[in-house]
Formats: C-alpha cells, sequence, structure tokens
C-alpha cells in the first residue's frame, strides 16, 4: 500500500471504526493524531468507566496492557482489544503477588492499596485501586490507620507527604519515566525559561515535585495548562506537551527534559498500528482468567465508590 498522509489515514480509521463498530480509547499519553481519531481520551480509570458505559461492543484501547486489562475487568461482556501486544508498562512487573500475599498474611492490619498502573495479579491482592489523580480521596476513605501503597514509590511518598494523618508504606519501584527527572532537569528548565511556571506529574520524585508551582496528575495538568494563557513548563510525558502544541499553537508550552520524558511503551501505537489492529492484524484481545478478573474487580470497585464523581471525556 502507498505511502498515506496521517491526515487520510486518519479519515481511513474512522471509516474502519464505523465499519467494525469499533470505540478507540486513548490514553492521555498517546500521540495527538492518535487522540484525533478516538471517541475517548483520559487515564486507565476514566477508559475503564468509558468502556463499561459504551454502546459499541467492540473497543480499541491505544495504551498499554494494564489499561487494558482493567477495562476488561470493567466492562466483561465488551471485546477488549489492545492496539499493540508488545506495549507493556514497565511498572507492572516490578513486584511479585506472591510478595503481596505474603505481606498481607504477616500485616493483616494494614490496607493495602494498588496503584492503577499495576499488574492484574497485584490488583487481585488488593484491598483498594487508586490512580494519581484520586489517591487521597481514595486514601481517605481507607478506614484502616496504615496503608501499604505499590508498586510506585513516588505516588505512594506523594501520599505519604499530603495524608500525614496515615502511615504510609512504600516499596522501591515506579515508573521509570517521570523518575528519570531530577533535580538538574528543573533548574535548567528555570534558567532557560525564567519567571515561568513550572507543573510536575505527581508521579516524579518527591525532591522534583517540591520544586514545582503545581503538582497533580497528568489529567490535572492538562486542565491546568488549558485554562492557563501564560507560558507553563511541562513535566510530564512529552505527549502532553504535543497535545497542547497542537491544540493551542499561539501558545508557549515549554517541554521540560524532552529527551527522558518519552515513554517507549505509549510510543509503540501509531496510527498504522491502530489501522491493522481495528482490521484484527496486529493488537491482541484481551482475555482474562475468570477468577483473576473477578479478584482485581473488588479493589477497582472499591476505588471507583471512592471516587464516585462524574469523569470528564475527550
Ligand atoms: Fe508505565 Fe511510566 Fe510508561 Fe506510564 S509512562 S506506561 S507508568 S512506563
Amino acid at each position: 500500500m502507498p505511502v498515506r498522509e496521517p491526515i487520510v489515514l486518519i479519515e481511513d480509521i474512522k471509516q474502519l471504526k464505523r465499519e467494525t463498530d469499533t470505540a478507540i480509547f486513548a490514553h492521555n499519553y498517546m500521540d495527538p493524531d492518535i487522540i484525533e481519531v478516538a471517541d475517548y481520551c483520559g487515564d486507565s480509570l476514566g477508559m475503564a468507566l468509558a468502556a463499561e458505559q459504551a454502546k459499541q461492543k467492540n473497543i480499541l484501547i491505544c495504551s498499554v496492557r494494564y489499561t487494558a486489562e482493567t477495562a476488561a475487568v470493567m466492562a466483561p461482556d465488551k471485546n477488549i482489544r489492545l492496539s499493540h501486544s508488545q506495549a507493556i508498562c514497565p511498572v507492572t512487573g516490578q513486584m511479585s503477588a506472591v510478595r503481596v500475599r505474603k505481606y498481607r498474611e504477616d500485616n493483616p492490619d494494614v490496607c493495602i492499596m494498588a496503584s492503577i498502573n499495576s499488574s492484574l495479579e497485584i490488583k487481585a491482592e488488593a484491598d483498594i485501586c487508586a490512580d494519581a489523580e484520586n489517591i487521597l480521596r481514595v486514601a481517605s476513605s481507607v478506614k484502616k490507620d496504615k496503608i501499604l501503597f505499590l508498586p510506585d514509590e513516588s505516588l505512594g511518598n506523594y501520599l505519604k507527604e499530603n495524608m500525614p494523618e496515615k502511615e504510609i508504606e512504600v516499596w522501591p519501584g515506579g515508573c521509570p519515566v517521570l523518575r528519570s527527572v531530577d533535580i538538574s532537569d528543573i533548574e535548567l528548565a528555570r534558567q532557560k525559561w525564567p519567571g515561568v511556571p513550572v507543573v510536575v506529574n505527581n508521579a516524579c520524585r518527591s525532591e522534583v515535585r517540591k520544586l514545582a508551582d503545581f503538582c497533580a496528575s497528568t489529567g490535572e495538568i492538562v486542565e491546568y495548562c488549558n485554562k492557563s494563557l501564560h507560558e507553563v513548563i511541562i513535566c510530564d510525558e512529552i505527549s502532553i506537551h504535543g497535545r497542547l502544541y497542537r491544540k493551542y499553537p499561539e501558545r508557549f508550552f515549554r517541554q521540560l527534559a524532552p529527551s527522558k520524558l518519552i515513554c517507549n511503551s505509549m510510543r509503540l501505537t501509531t496510527l498504522e498500528v491502530v489501522e491493522r489492529a481495528l482490521k484484527g492484524e496486529a493488537g491482541e484481545q484481551i482475555i482474562l482468567p475468570f477468577d483473576l478478573a473477578e479478584s482485581a474487580r473488588a479493589p477497582l470497585e472499591a476505588m471507583i465508590k471512592a471516587v464516585s464523581r462524574k469523569r470528564k471525556t475527550k
């Protein structure tokens, strides 16, 4: 097939979506072109809730595996396909379910809270799940005084710093992309763009977060930038800058540490991959072991109950 311009490919994908009755859900970290063909764009929780409510039977998740698995748990009546079978978040391999199970045996009084960025096996061991945007709200709903938060050490530390009334335990681990940013990157950006506010993802290291003017989840960063009429330095995965730059070409969004803030797993999904996945030639149909899915559903539902608010759509 001859090489097609993105604009042509986008139209072909939209046509294919109609023919196959498929909804496309794109993670916040997808390229702007993928968001262009998506019916929904948001975080993993948002996508899982949107999958539950979608009128289409077929849903193509453009993200990494744990997002597609979470959607499959929450919407078992839908056909969930992951755009690229190798799109695996390295965080999901950082912790074993066996270790968590052993911890529970030894610490029955501790609430185990799993990040939504965890494997299905870890979720299945947890009491409740949490995402970056709602972590404080979810933790507030926990009755127990002590919480083990895993597998993201940075987000766990964020929880610890913002919820001194609870005893929070964290284990080493977390997003290698966001954790690659260090103090020198912030200092360099401040030298380059003096006086410009720096917005930092709350899954970055504590020392980096402490230097931020605004620290929040990706969804909240996008919201902040949507409202800001001024220059902003963004410390989040590089796709966020690309998306905002496309939406507001007249504004000045600056990317902090552009060579570090790239998630290779998210970048695997291109327009060509989306088209092939819609044709069933790429990606993977998500089929989960029933018992594992049921065990993971309870902590996800506990999170949704704790959050219980309307989610934003694209
Ligand atoms: Fe995983 Fe980090 Fe990539 Fe998200 S950005 S998929 S947490 S490696």
